[in-house]
């Protein structure tokens, strides 16, 4: 799954509208993230077959550490630790990016192939929507929409780039999926997996700049975030 891990994501400020889009877009692409680096380093492995699935042709069959249930798990962990003690975040705010970046696993379970491990040696789970390619895109889409719906709903522009820029790079999210499910998109599979990390650093950065563009609107001061630091505290 490419958009719909964003779109599905940022739900979650339905939670707690606080939570910033830039790092909800690294939580959501963690275990990928960690699969790019693992196969550049030659931890993980994949082979590009075309036609393997109806809209790309990547098999997976090797990625224990990124990719299997208990990875999920222990990423899941990880992520609540380095967002408690190493970010200092609330307890309710790490909880929640732990859940985005476990719940990685079940969005890909959605359309993977069977390729996805549950159990070291004994079972790999995958409901193989990719091989619907214009379903699997629809429900993408859909899950992006959404969204991206919900953050500018929960927040005001600040300017022209604030107003506009969300809607542009969800755009572009959606024709980058266009073209590697429908498009003439022939990589090696150091060449995707290499595109893929620049395309989820590339993603972070810009949500980290057009989140400037935006203040969190009524819904996130109705919880309190940025209250105005009063000047002088009268007794
Ligand atoms: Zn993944």
């Amino acid at each position: 799954m490419l958009i719909g891990h964003y779109g599905a994501s940022l739900l979650v400020r339905r939670v707690d509208p606080k939570l910033r889009v830039s790092a909800i877009f690294v939580a959501a692409q963690w275990m990928d993230i960690v699969w790019c680096v693992l196969v550049l380093v030659g931890l993980e492995h994949l082979r590009i077959v075309p036609g393997i699935t109806a809209s790309n042709g990547l098999d997976l069959y090797f990625m224990p550490y990124s990719h299997s249930l208990p990875a999920a798990a222990i990423w899941g962990v990880v992520a609540l630790a380095a967002c408690r003690y190493g970010f200092r975040m609330e307890w309710k705010t790490a909880v929640l990016f732990a859940a985005i970046v476990s719940a990685h696993w079940v969005l890909d379970l959605v359309v993977h192939r069977r390729d996805l491990v549950v159990v070291s040696g004994v079972a790999k789970a995958g409901w193989g929507l990719w091989n619907h390619a214009l379903l699997a895109f629809l429900l993408e889409s859909a899950l992006l929409v959404w969204g991206i719906g919900l953050v500018l709903r929960q927040s005001e522009a600040m300017s022209i780039v604030g107003l506009y820029g969300i809607s542009v790079l969800g755009l572009a999210m959606a024709g980058i999926q266009v073209l590697v499910f429908f498009g003439p998109v022939h990589m090696t599979a150091r060449q995707t997996v290499s595109w893929a990390l620049f395309g989820y650093v590339a993603f972070a950065v810009i949500a980290l700049l057009l989140e400037t563009q935006r203040s969190e609107g009524r819904a996130g001061r109705r919880t309190g975030q940025r209250k105005p630091v009063p000047l002088l505290k009268l007794r």
